[in-house]
């Protein structure tokens, strides 16, 4: 028997909007210049990752070209490209049901977190306009241990005030998912199997997801 869920914690990045996308045009602009081959299908290996982990899957046998002072330079541009890209995104980026989602929950008096690797997170929930209907923010300035270390999400659940069996995360990374459960929290993926098959429950996107299917998950 799983017990009544107090608190849903949400992962960012894919989940709440599609940041990943706008972390794709940065890393396939920056690489285009560097003349690096990258494309969406090696994008699909980043979700999940730090910046940092995130360039050296993108640089694999080249890192050792690098002196970590370039590395830092080139993760310090596509951030700054990143956060332009970012800073122009308005509500109407909520990916379709998400904030339907949110303010049902709340309604019922569940406890929202968001909880992220990215140290962008509250600029992007601040242009999402959802920040007020958060009750806490766990990012990557908080945690440095990026998922799979379940950390950022036990974090979130003790600032919440919820035991992990009581909380609920959304994820659409494996990463992600494996950091839930290693956190010993029960975790609906989004997205395909393939990525996310280690989830309790599996949805294509969060518009799948109705709020009593969510509250009422039982352990897998
Ligand atoms: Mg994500």
């Amino acid at each position: 028997m799983s017990q009544p869920t107090q608190a849903v914690i949400f992962d960012l990045d894919g989940v709440l909007t599609d940041t990943a996308e706008l972390h794709y045009q940065s890393w396939q602009w920056l690489m285009d210049e560097m003349g690096i081959p990258f494309d969406r299908q090696r994008n699909e290996a980043l979700r999940g990752l730090s910046r940092t982990e995130s360039l050296e899957t993108i640089l694999g046998d080249k890192s050792s070209e690098f002196t970590a002072e370039q590395k830092a330079e080139i993760a310090r541009r596509k951030n700054d490209d990143y956060l332009s890209r970012a800073m122009k995104m308005t509500p109407a980026d909520l990916l379709p049901g998400a904030g339907e989602l949110l303010n049902e929950l709340r309604r019922r008096g569940i406890l929202i977190a968001v909880a992220s690797s990215s140290r962008n997170a509250e600029a992007v929930l601040d242009r999402l306009q959802i920040r007020p209907l958060l009750d806490v923010l766990v990012d990557g300035n908080d945690v440095p241990n990026s998922k799979p270390n379940p950390r950022v999400f036990l974090e979130a659940a003790e600032r919440l005030g919820v035991p992990p069996a009581r909380c609920v995360v959304v994820e659409d990374a494996a990463s992600g998912v494996a950091a839930a459960r290693a956190a010993g929290m029960r975790v609906v993926g989004i997205g395909p199997a393939e990525r996310v098959g280690r989830a309790h429950r599996i949805k294509p996107a969060i518009a799948d997801l109705p709020a009593d299917e969510l509250l009422e998950l039982p352990e897998a």
